[in-house]
């Protein structure tokens, strides 16, 4: 059996091994693909002390850093069931193998919920953005729409609006879902248009570069085009726990509910990264978050193991 057996191969979870295989422990890494979202991912520029680089570069330094210690890494493996088992843990594969370890950490992540339009994945990172704190600033002085009126959407528009010439928001329902507060500092701002009551259906573009967006107006289906530059999604943010349902504490979105030290509800079993209810989904937070849990396995460890 495993020592400390992590669940993802993300930033979370490559972060984790690391801290883990340091420690001397038997340490593996299960992960239905490594690298995770950062290989979606083109730019990144707010990795701290790395002012540019590319998701799949960074994948591969990820690799090549978990690689210099002895961890089992199995790649194109996906869980599909935990359970405490006496005193260890069993993770079971799609497979149908078992993995069992004294402690796992969870870094499944997360995936963003798309609006499946036309143009959306061929304009993905050409203008379709998802993470206003990681591509806005890439459309400084450009026109923007942010999809979706909840908080995360509101939030993004706020923020964007300080950055870009202009953002419409473009809400489906009849009225915004944000925080009234927020709602009430975005109708302060004076370059930002909120629609309410359109479906998006089409993203357009030029074959290099996004160029506008198509609603329907749900009131008098007719359909409208708005030019613009960029895009941001922000209907949701969908964490990759429906397997551990039943088996550790999940928060009403499915996050997996973790304290300070990334301790979930079963015993010897922590997580880290985007899948759980740590605020703001970042590279550099999934790394610290990953770190910490690997800290906390093995502190759990050395107070239950034999010696
Ligand atoms: P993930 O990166 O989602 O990795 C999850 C891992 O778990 C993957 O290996 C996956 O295959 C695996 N997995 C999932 N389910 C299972 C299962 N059942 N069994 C086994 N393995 C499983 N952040 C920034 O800081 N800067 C940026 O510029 C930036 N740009 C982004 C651009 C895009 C397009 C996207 C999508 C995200 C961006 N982010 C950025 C966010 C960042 O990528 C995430 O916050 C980060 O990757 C989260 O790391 P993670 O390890 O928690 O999860």
């Amino acid at each position: 059996p495993f020592d400390v057996l992590v669940v993802g191969g993300g930033p979370a979870g490559a972060s984790a091994a690391i801290y883990a295989a340091r420690k001397g422990i038997r340490t593996g890494v299960a992960a239905e693909r490594f690298g995770g979202q950062v290989l979606d991912t083109l730019g990144i520029e707010n990795f701290i002390s790395v002012q540019h680089t590319e998701g799949p570069r960074l994948v591969a330094q990820l690799e090549q850093h978990v690689r210099e210690y002895d961890v089992d890494i199995m790649n194109l493996q996906r869980a599909d069931a935990l359970k405490q088992v006496g005193d260890h843990v069993e993770v079971t594969l799609a497979s149908g193998a078992t993995l069992k370890s004294k402690s796992v950490i969870l870094a499944t992540g997360a995936r963003w919920r798309q609006m499946n339009v036309p143009g959306e994945n061929e304009y993905r990172n050409k203008g379709v953005a998802y993470c206003p704190h990681c591509d806005g600033p890439l459309f400084k002085g450009k026109r923007v729409a942010v999809i979706g009126g909840g908080n995360s959407g509101v939030e993004a528009a706020i923020d964007l609006a300080g950055i870009v010439s202009h953002v419409t928001l473009i809400e489906f329902d009849s009225k915004l879902r944000a925080d009234e507060v927020l709602q009430r500092k975005l109708r302060s701002l004076p370059n930002v248009r909120v629609i309410l009551s359109a479906l998006s259906t089409e993203v357009l573009g030029d074959g290099e570069k996004v160029k506008g967006l198509v609603y329907t107006d749900r009131t008098n289906d007719t359909s409208h085009t708005i030019e613009l530059e960029g895009i941001f999604v922000q209907i949701g943010l969908l964490p990759n726990t429906e397997w551990l349902k039943g088996a550790v504490a999940l928060s009403p979105r499915g996050e997996i509910e973790v304290d300070a030290k990334g301790q979930t509800s079963m015993p010897g079993v922590f997580a880290a990264g985007d899948a759980t209810t740590v605020p703001y989904k970042q590279i550099v937070i999934a790394m610290g978050e990953g770190s910490k849990a690997a800290l906390s396995a093995f502190d759990h460890l050395i107070r239950t193991s034999a010696p």
